[in-house]
């Protein structure tokens, strides 16, 4: 059933639903769906509209502070789909050791393991369109296999979760899509412990807002966003709601992308490959876990587009992507601050001139975090502002991956690596200066899970420690960030969420 803030009957929202999932994204969908076969009546709340419109997306407007990064109104979509609605699609799980716990890397290691997550493989293809073979297999690697794993991701369509699920989440009897509803606040019995309503407004100036009442509810805002709800609930917890220890919006990781090097290849070379370190070479050579590309250098060159283009996500229309194509020989491919051209065969003069691109797992440090600054929105919320720096173990692991491949490709007669100045005199800022390095739209670990309120926002079952009835769905719930993809991820967790929401309906406490 479908309902809009701008012309709905409010009287609707006199019913208790079972869940208010708020944000209809990948993970709000996903969600939504799951508990919608359980029976569930599900109240899934989105601030935008079925299309792109400003007002909704001007809500995403925040600070950037640290290394140069996409505005934050252009690095994710406030629609039906979320930001699926210009994502690249490419699709990797998480590795079965980027959940346990590493001597060298703080914090590192997840609640649950790769094992809690694999039941839902073959839902999360069909989900995210991903042809057979299942499963993310290594390829043979002929050299140094015991230092490298040369792997590979899965191109989902790229599905965009709004086109791919409006009608069916419009034709269910069991879910109320509710558009245009942005959540403003989330009110707390006595005890502080228990959501009681989920306070939502739509955009008319008069708007004077309505709440929905549920026995459970979910933030799937994004991994910007869900920290910025919690903060911003201060109406009764003055901290906020999860941040008795400081921890909302604190360890935010991105994947780090960074130009790494140019190679000279002995002969052309016209694909892409990945390697990655093996588990051994994390161990010995204390390290981070990271993917290195090596491809022709013309594969995946930037094509600039304005800003508005990027955060309307029209770079994600086929007639875009057909007058590119058609201009330049080239196919649009909507990745990496959604301006990249990919997936074109080098002519054979530019296949011996390569590059090597790094896209890495990042440390888990307190200072890089989403913080409320004073401005505020429409709606009297704080903005954030984000701020994001690499820390001394990124630094070694830039430095070992590019070394360790370089040594690779010189020793297997493949090609010569010349390795930037920055890196020979290890010069961070002259890195970061040079352009070198960029985020790749992956927000992850702001409410982290954790078995420890200490140590995390989210335990286990994605529960916001010490609330009884409050979960949070999507990458600021990863524990680290492993280097893929998350999007992946995040729809194995929404399934494993909704199960476990189930399960303990079923056998209460
Ligand atoms: C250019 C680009 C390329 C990307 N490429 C890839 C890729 O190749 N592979 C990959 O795995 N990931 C990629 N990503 C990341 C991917 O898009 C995200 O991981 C994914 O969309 C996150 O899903 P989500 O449901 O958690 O959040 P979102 O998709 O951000 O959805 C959040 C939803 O919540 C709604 N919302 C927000 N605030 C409120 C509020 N207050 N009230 C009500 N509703 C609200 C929003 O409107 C939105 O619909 C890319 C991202 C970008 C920007």
């Amino acid at each position: 059933m479908l309902s809009d803030t701008r012309s709905a009957d409010r009287s609707l929202f006199s019913q208790t639903f079972d869940i208010c999932i708020i944000g209809a994204g990948p993970a709000g969908i996903t969600l939504a769906r799951r508990l919608a076969r359980s029976g569930w009546n599900v109240a899934l709340m989105e601030g935008g509209d079925v299309d792109f419109t400003d007002e909704s997306q001007d809500l995403y407007i925040g600070e950037i502070t640290g290394i140069p990064y996409t505005d934050l109104d252009a690095a994710r979509l406030r629609y039906l789909g979320g930001t699926s609605n210009h994502w690249g699609g490419a699709c990797r799980e998480l590795d079965a050791y980027d959940f346990t716990p590493w001597p060298h890397i703080a914090l590192s290691g997840w609640p649950i393991s790769k094992s809690d997550l694999d039941p839902y493989q073959p839902e999360v293809n069909d989900i995210l369109d991903l042809k057979p073979p299942a499963g993310f297999p290594d390829h043979p690697i002929d050299h140094d296999e015991h230092l490298f794993r040369k792997i590979d991701y899965r191109q989902s369509g790229p599905t965009r979760f709004g086109p791919k699920y409006k009608d069916e989440l419009v034709a269910s009897d069991k879910i109320q899509l509710v558009l245009n509803a942005n959540l403003v606040d989330l009110r707390l019995d006595s005890e502080l412990q228990t959501v009681t309503e989920a306070v939502f407004r739509g955009y008319g100036t008069d708007d004077p807002g309505f709440t929905v009442q549920a026995r459970i509810y979910c933030l799937c805002c994004g991994g910007m966003e869900n920290p910025r709800i919690l903060l911003n609930a201060r109406s009764q917890a003055l901290k906020g709601i999860g941040n008795n220890y400081d921890l909302v919006g604190r360890y935010f990781c991105e994947h780090p992308f960074i130009t790494a090097g140019e190679i000279l290849f002995e002969e052309p070379f016209y694909v892409r490959e990945e390697f990655a370190p093996t588990p051994a070479v994390i161990g010995e050579t204390r390290i981070l876990n990271y993917n290195m590309h090596v491809a022709p250098w013309s594969y995946g060159s930037p094509l600039s587009l304005p800003k508005e283009v990027a955060r309307s996500a029209a770079c994600a229309t086929p007639f875009l992507d057909r007058l590119v194509t058609e201009v330049l020989g080239k196919s649009l491919k909507c990745d990496n601050d959604a301006y990249g051209i990919t997936g074109y065969r080098a002519k054979r003069e530019e296949a011996f001139h390569g590059r090597l691109d790094l896209q890495m797992e990042q440390s888990l440090l307190p200072g890089n975090r989403i913080m409320l600054i004073e401005d505020t929105d429409r709606f009297g919320l704080n903005k954030i502002a984000m701020d994001w720096n690499l820390g001394a173990l990124d630094h070694r692991t830039i430095r070992a991956a590019v070394m360790g491949i370089g040594t690779h490709l010189a020793a297997h007669g493949i090609g010569r690596v010349k390795v930037p100045d920055w890196l020979l005199d290890d010069d961070w800022d002259a890195m970061v200066s040079s352009g070198s390095i960029r985020g790749s739209m992956h927000h992850m670990c702001t409410t982290r899970m954790s078995d420890n309120a200490r140590e995390g926002v989210v335990d286990a079952d994605c529960r916001i420690h010490g609330m009884t009835n409050l979960y949070v769905g999507g990458s600021s719930v990863f524990a680290t960030a492993g280097h893929a993809t998350p999007t992946y991820t995040i729809c194995q967790l929404a399934l494993r969420l909704g199960d476990h929401l189930t399960q303990e309906a079923a056998n209460p406490a």
